[in-house]
């Protein structure tokens, strides 16, 4: 029999509302298309806690985040620090963020931005967990930041990563890990990511589908809904496989080998 690649989703937005009604059917879901973990994102103070209480649901096939995304920014504040913290520090937080910075829709200021994402970064060198971080139009504010910390945190990704070329290399010295999503298989905007990924070294690459956002263009049957959920992250390791010129089976393996490293995550088939 075809042993499906056991592949591990880095950042689901479980809890957001769009899951409420199914979230039962999409974990089997998951689970049947191979998927043999998935990370739950924490975008907020609030959305950090429920993607907790989901690890608690459905313990040992998810994990979670704890953060708060850069559009969120504007909530940060001693009471928002205290929660996040104490939530990070528990076992199956593998991860503080999603943080960084995002000058795409400016839902926050720069200013507001900026001092979220930094104390973030100081909160992971404490608790020496690794960082899941969101970048957009953001590039050097934010790697200056993340340049600034990086000797002193165990590990950083860079989440949905959609840059170019130099923004990749320049992460890459860092020594960050590089987090592709469904963005890769859109052929009108994807352009400059797919080039990109040819220079990624493969142990540097991880895959998410970021669900429900980012559903892949080149879906055969697209759902009416239009939402994005962790079943489809195989198709987001063939199009990365494309690319590479590598069989998706073995790409997959290196894939769980550096997730798994780079999470201090341990999944049973
Ligand atoms: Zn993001």
């Amino acid at each position: 029999m075809l042993q499906k690649p056991a592949l591990i989703d880095i950042g689901a937005n479980l809890s957001n509302r769009r899951f409420h009604a199914d979230l039962d059917a999409v974990i089997s879901r998951a689970k049947e298309a191979g998927v043999a973990h998935i990370i739950v994102t924490g975008t907020s103070e609030r959305a950090s806690h429920d993607a907790h209480a989901l690890t608690q649901t459905y313990p040992g096939y998810l994990s979670s985040t704890a953060g708060v995304h850069p559009h969120e920014a504007k909530n940060w504040n001693a009471q928002a620090a205290r929660s996040i913290e104490k939530l990070a520090a528990s076992k199956t937080v593998l991860a503080v963020g999603e943080c960084g910075l995002d000058y795409n829709r400016m839902f926050s200021t720069e200013v507001q931005q900026r001092a979220c994402f930094e104390a973030q970064l100081q909160l992971a060198v404490r608790l020496q967990k690794p960082v899941f971080l969101h970048e957009r139009d953001a590039h050097d504010d934010f790697f200056a930041l993340l340049r600034q910390y990086r000797p002193q945190l165990t590990g950083a990704v860079v989440h949905c990563f959609t840059g170019n070329t130099d923004e990749l290399r320049a992460y890459l010295d860092l020594d960050c890990h590089i987090g592709i999503t469904g963005w890769i298989c859109d052929e009108r905007r994807g352009d400059d990511l797919r080039k990109a990924v040819k220079f990624l070294p493969k142990d540097k690459l991880m895959i998410e589908t970021d669900a429900p956002f980012l559903l892949p263009r080149n879906l055969p049957v697209r759902p009416d809904d239009g939402r994005n959920e962790p079943m489809y992250l195989p198709v987001v390791l063939e199009a990365v496989a494309a690319i590479l010129r590598i069989s998706p089976v073995t790409l997959a393996q290196q894939i769980r080998k550096n997730t798994e490293q780079f999470f201090d995550l341990l999944t049973t088939e």
